[in-house]
């Protein structure tokens, strides 16, 4: 039968743990590697641990199991989060209800322990080293006492136990410097939580058996900032005593998982994994913004995964696992079927001989015995203190005080500002728009609030909106800054990131120049910002501009070797010059850093249809949408190689995605599953693309018409309405434009040509082809203005009547199509003023 033991490590991460591994120097988990599978994990926004073990432990995202922060509201004031507020079954609920032995040791958040079928041990167990074990970390209650007895005091923890994390230990002025006692805390819980789990495996029966250690993280977040290469900051007294603790630490755990290893039969599946990285090299951050939680921008997007068993493959290495994959195979592992209300599925291509099992509808909806707690017991007010006190120190939460109202509504806030980032990066932007104005409006000098909240406006369409927030937030922010006691750089560092966002607002409006002006401008303050030499390089590329946009990439590949966008960069400029190979070469890079991008499958594609390797694109380009199903050119490519290797069932099946997604409006569409991706859609050369000239009747489309037919342009015109008062140079219209909406036959006929569409007829274009939009804006007034006139001049209009509220159905409508267009990746858009053409 089945058995599992599963290991969490926070924050561990690959960089560190290669070097290590190199140098023989964690042998325990080497032999798990080689004897198993291996890859990366991606981590879930935002990147805090409470919030990401419990999604580990459901399949589900935060607003469906509900723990949203590191603190809750509690009956006096704020708590630490407690397993009460998970809203649906974890897998030892699910596995308990199946009748399985399971067992659970430290896992966070877990307190109150809950009554599985077998034995919990919560996440307060080591957190409070002093005293009695509060109510409710064990269960059942009655083996309290014995766990107790197990537990680690750091008092146990001897100079012998130092010295490999600090040789130097004797020179350290212990008085002042109180790091030895933090490094003896961590060795203390680290064993407990090693203790208590492997005391469950020497004296119970188990089928599932779920331990989690939180040292790793804490280590990293006290004493990475001394680990080699020195940072620049740091002292050479500080360097020279503490450099070595990371590894030391990560040695540690590797004795422990050696430990555990030696207690299980070769029936049984290990995982070993962590929630997100930690980072470790050059590309620690210098400077933390002053906020609750900032330690989590020390975390970097991938944790790890190993998993070794039998019917497991060997040797193999995993793409594309996320967070929500974990629950969902598990289930298999014990041949259970996952549920659709889960966000993650199994990853069956970890096993052998894959049974894909029928999934059910939900785990929350089998009635059974599952020991979820129907409500949380209430700590006293000293255990909040102590637990609390702790997440302070780390700089996880602000300290709540002693007001207990103001401390509540800290914690209400920033559960719903983590919750607006789950919905962010779960494409649900008019979700968390909502919680981020409330937030705002609150605190609107915290560029933490407003910079998400302009990304939302932005991602709705709504770039007025994104502006006006933007603007807003740096005169208020000025102000702030200003004031006597400041904190000057905090402001300064989220003026910047308001610049950036700016930016992007730019390049979605199709003014890549400005765009890069900015951009620029921030570079210069960072001038090694990854993040910002990526942007430079995407934006080069916007503009055509190659030879620039390469040494961007080449920039960022020597500050991160492991970008994958850089090599998703790199291959689109080899497809440019026409260098398919060395395109396809870049695009496997990117792919194999992360599995997870749909453009690099897109580019590989792109690379070997040049090559003629039409069934290997084909194959890429499915991998591509099945990520990213809107990816209208991905899918207009596919038709094509379809068309070439004669394939019409597949022909057919991809053309009524997009007769069912007519069907479904447009509007509809869910936007990008990747930030980026976006922009490089809209990078691409278009496949031949028709241009449209759009804009409200009177915004100066004719005038457009006219410069491309003379810029040399055929326009695709029936020149039945011809030039009158109104239009002197013609109108360069089509009749057969006007019933688009039912008939659009004739598109075939206007490719390579200019084509005149009014703004409310644009979102009937059919997707099958690609267009480049030149969009005509002039005030509204003018064009109400211009419209009347001419209606008065066709005898339409009496001149003294005067048609209301037409400016506030224009402005809707236009704000409409505007966000139509923005979804639409076989859409390239310039937005161009009347001012600049008349
Ligand atoms: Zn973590």
């Amino acid at each position: 039968m089945a058995k599992v033991l599963l290991i969490g490590w926070d924050a561990a991460d690959w960089k560190v743990i290669n070097k290590l591994i190199d140098k023989g120097l964690m042998p325990a988990l080497e032999g798990l590697i080689n004897h198993g599978c291996m890859g990366k994990l991606s981590t879930l926004e935002p990147p805090m641990s409470p919030i990401l073990w419990t999604s580990i432990a459901t399949g589900k995202l935060a607003d469906k199991h509900g723990i949203l922060g590191f603190i809750e509201p509690g009956p006096s004031g704020v708590r630490p989060t407690t397993s009460g507020s998970r809203k649906t079954k974890a897998i030892w609920n699910i596995l308990t209800q199946l009748g399985y032995k399971t067992h659970v040791v430290g896992w966070w958040p877990s307190h109150p322990a809950e009554a599985v079928n077998g034995i919990m041990v919560s996440n307060f167990y080591h957190s409070s080293q002093n005293g009695t074990l509060q109510e409710g970390t064990v269960y059942p209650s009655n083996l309290s006492g014995l766990f107790e007895h197990l537990r680690v005091h750091p008092d146990e923890i001897t100079e012998q136990h130092l010295l490999p994390f600090v040789p130097d230990g004797a020179l350290v002025d212990q008085k002042n410097d109180r790091r030895l006692q933090t490094i003896a805390r961590l060795l203390a819980e680290a064993s407990s939580i090693q203790s208590a789990a492997t005391w469950i495996m020497d004296h119970a029966e188990w089928d599932f058996m779920g331990v989690y250690f939180n040292a790793i993280d804490m280590f990293s977040h006290h004493f990475m900032c001394f680990h080699p290469p020195k940072m620049q900051q740091v002292s050479d007294s500080d360097y020279k005593l503490y450099n070595e603790v990371v590894t030391s630490a990560y040695r540690y755990h590797d004795m422990m998982l050696e430990a555990m290893l030696s207690r299980v039969d070769k029936d049984t599946t290990v995982i070993l994994m962590s929630d997100h990285g930690f980072l470790s090299d050059h590309l620690r951050p210098a400077y933390l913004p002053d906020e609750p939680a900032n330690p989590v921008i020390q975390h970097s997007e991938h944790g790890i995964l190993v998993i070794k068993g039998p019917g497991i493959k060997k040797d193999e290495l995993i793409y594309g696992a996320s967070l929500l994959n974990i629950t969902p195979t598990i289930l298999s592992l014990f041949g259970q079927p996952s549920a659709k209300d889960m966000d993650g599925v199994p990853l069956i291509q970890i096993f052998e001989a894959p049974q894909i099992s029928e999934m059910i509808d939900s785990w929350d909806l089998v009635d059974g015995e599952y020991s979820m707690r129907a409500s949380s017991l209430p700590l006293t007010n000293e255990e909040n203190q102590q637990a609390l006190k702790q997440l302070v120190e780390l700089g996880y939460i602000e300290d709540p005080g002693s007001d207990s109202e103001k401390a509540v509504q800290m914690a209400k806030n920033e559960a719903n500002y983590h919750l607006a980032r789950v919905y962010m990066s779960s494409n649900r932007h008019a979700l968390a728009i909502p919680l981020l104005e409330e937030l705002n409006n609150q605190m609107s000098d915290e560029g933490r609030f407003v910079t998400r909240l302009a990304r939302c406006y932005m991602e709705m369409g709504s770039y007025t909106l994104a502006q006006s927030a933007l603007e807003l937030f740096e005169e208020r922010a000025s102000i702030s800054c200003n004031k006597p006691g400041a904190k000057t750089k905090h402001y300064i560092y989220w003026l910047q990131q308001a610049d950036v966002v700016k930016g992007d607002l730019l390049l979605m409006q199709g003014r890549a120049k400005e765009a890069l002006l900015l951009f620029e401008k921030v570079q210069k303050i960072n001038p090694k910002s990854v993040g910002m030499l990526l942007k430079l390089g995407n934006t080069t590329m916007d503009l055509g501009l190659y030879d620039k946009a390469h040494n961007y990439f080449m920039e960022v590949l020597t500050q991160n070797p492991e970008s994958d966008q850089a090599y998703a960069g790199l291959a689109f400029i080899a497809i440019q010059g026409g260098s398919n190979e060395e395109a396809a070469g870049f695009a496997l890079d990117a792919i194999g850093l992360n599995f997870n991008a749909p453009i690099s499958h897109f580019y590989l594609a792109k690379a070997l249809f040049g090559m003629k390797n039409y069934k290997n694109a084909a194959e890429a380009l499915e991998v591509c949408l099945k990520m990213h199903p809107n990816f209208g050119l991905a899918r207009n490519m596919l038709v094509e190689v379809y068309t070439f290797l004669g394939m019409d069932q597949k022909i057919a099946e991809h053309n009524n995605f997009f007769a069912k997604a007519k069907e479904d409006n447009y509007g509809q569409y869910q936007a990008d599953i990747l930030e980026h991706s976006v922009y490089y859609t809209k990078n691409l050369k278009l496949n031949n693309p028709m241009v449209v000239v759009s804009g409200l009747p009177r915004s100066g489309t004719s005038v457009m018409m006219q410069m491309l037919l003379n810029g040399g342009l055929p326009v695709f015109t029936d020149n039945l309405r011809v030039s009158d008062e109104s239009n002197p140079r013609g109108y360069y219209e089509h009749e057969a434009v006007k019933s688009i909406a039912s008939n659009n036959k004739w598109m075939t006929q206007a490719q390579g040509q200019a084509v005149k569409i009014i703004a409310q007829l644009l979102p009937y274009i059919p997707p099958r082809f690609s267009y480049r939009v030149i969009f005509m804006e002039r005030t509204m007034d003018e064009v109400i203005a211009s419209q009347h006139k001419m209606l008065v001049r066709g005898g339409k209009h009496r001149e003294n009547f005067y048609p209301g509220g037409l400016d506030i159905i224009f402005r809707k409508q236009l704000q409409l199509t505007k966000k139509w267009i923005k979804e639409q990746p076989n859409i390239d858009v310039l937005y161009v003023n009347y001012e600049e053409v008349k």
